[in-house]
């Protein structure tokens, strides 16, 4: 339903948790958010059931999780009913790969008996797990290729945001027919949903097309198309208040 991610120089997780906070409007059942922490080498995963507010209690408003890259989500259930493992992100079997997807894969049943019989267990009950379980499927080394592969393969509505422990320094955006704008910061990048939730950051925003990919990096922001050739993005300028 919501989606904000962030890759910079501040800790992501307060961040995610006021991104959130903007996209609150339009009804969650459960949010959750993925973040990598440098230092560590690892990337966590905190999700719950319920309000923004018990994510947020149980994570000291962000300041238990450490990382500056992270992607964030409010869910809007509508396969696998709300519970803490049905909310986002979803994550790959080997824990590598973290997702988070507004909008429903149509064919996610056809793809999800394909990988049960490639020897993939699920956890979820959603269609969204199916994306982070492909990419992990499809991945040899190069994350962009690996998800190029797999938006061949789904169909149906999704914005995604996808963040991967092997790639801790980017997050890559995809969309079709579910909205996702590129926030442009100063050393920093952004990820939402929805204008509301990067305004206070930056004003500096990219529309996504349809079948278009980005990496966010903290430099900058490259969009490619479905072929996975380097498109250039027209940057606007938004002038309304909150
Ligand atoms: N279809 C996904 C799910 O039920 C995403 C729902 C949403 O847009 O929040 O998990």
């Amino acid at each position: 339903c919501g989606i904000v991610g962030y890759i910079g120089k501040e800790q992501a997780a307060p961040i995610l948790l006021e991104g959130l906070s903007r996209l609150e409007y339009r009804g969650y059942d459960s949010a959750g958010m993925a973040v990598y922490d440098q230092d560590r080498d690892t990337l966590s995963v905190h999700k719950a059931k319920g309000r923004l507010k018990v994510l947020a209690d149980q994570l000291q408003n962000g300041a238990a999780v450490k990382g500056t890259v992270g992607i964030g989500h409010t869910r809007w259930a509508t396969h696998g009913a709300p519970s803490d493992v049905n909310s986002h992100p979803q994550v790959s079997q080997s824990g590598k790969i973290a997702v988070v997807h507004n909008g429903i894969i149509e064919n996610y049943g056809e793809l999800k008996s394909f990988l049960m019989g490639k020897g993939v267990s699920f956890l979820s009950d959603t269609d969204t797990e199916v994306v982070a379980q492909l990419i992990e499927y499809f991945y040899q080394g190069d994350l962009l290729k690996a998800v190029g592969q797999v938006l061949h393969r789904i169909q149906g509505a999704y914005a995604l945001g996808i963040l991967c422990a092997d790639y801790p320094d980017q997050i890559i955006a995809v969309r079709k027919d579910s909205p996702l704008i590129l926030g442009y910061g100063d050393g920093c990048n952004f990820l939402a949903s929805d204008v509301t939730a990067i305004i206070k950051h930056t004003r500096r925003v990219g529309y996504m097309e349809d079948g278009e990919l980005a990496v966010l990096t903290r430099e900058g922001i490259q969009c490619y198309d479905r072929l996975l050739e380097p498109v250039d993005k027209e940057i606007s300028y938004v002038d309304w208040e909150i």
